[in-house]
């Protein structure tokens, strides 16, 4: 598992919820944008790269 999704049902304003990067394991505080297709995430700690199709799957069940 590489990415977390987390529904924000109660949060009106931000609805589509956020993403979470699991790094080496432990699932990041921060939250994180979908990239763009072109340019991946790359995380500056494990150095895996996190592509857009990852955000969109991670969004249909939750992680990926
Ligand atoms: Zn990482």
């Amino acid at each position: 598992m590489i990415l977390k999704y987390e529904n924000e049902i109660l949060d009106e304003e931000n609805a589509g919820g956020h993403f979470y990067h699991v790094c080496q394991g432990v699932v990041q505080e921060k939250g994180l944008p979908i990239p763009s297709a072109e340019e991946p995430y790359e995380c500056p700690d494990c150095g895996i790269d996190l592509e857009q199709e990852d955000f969109l799957l991670a969004q249909q069940r939750g992680w990926s």
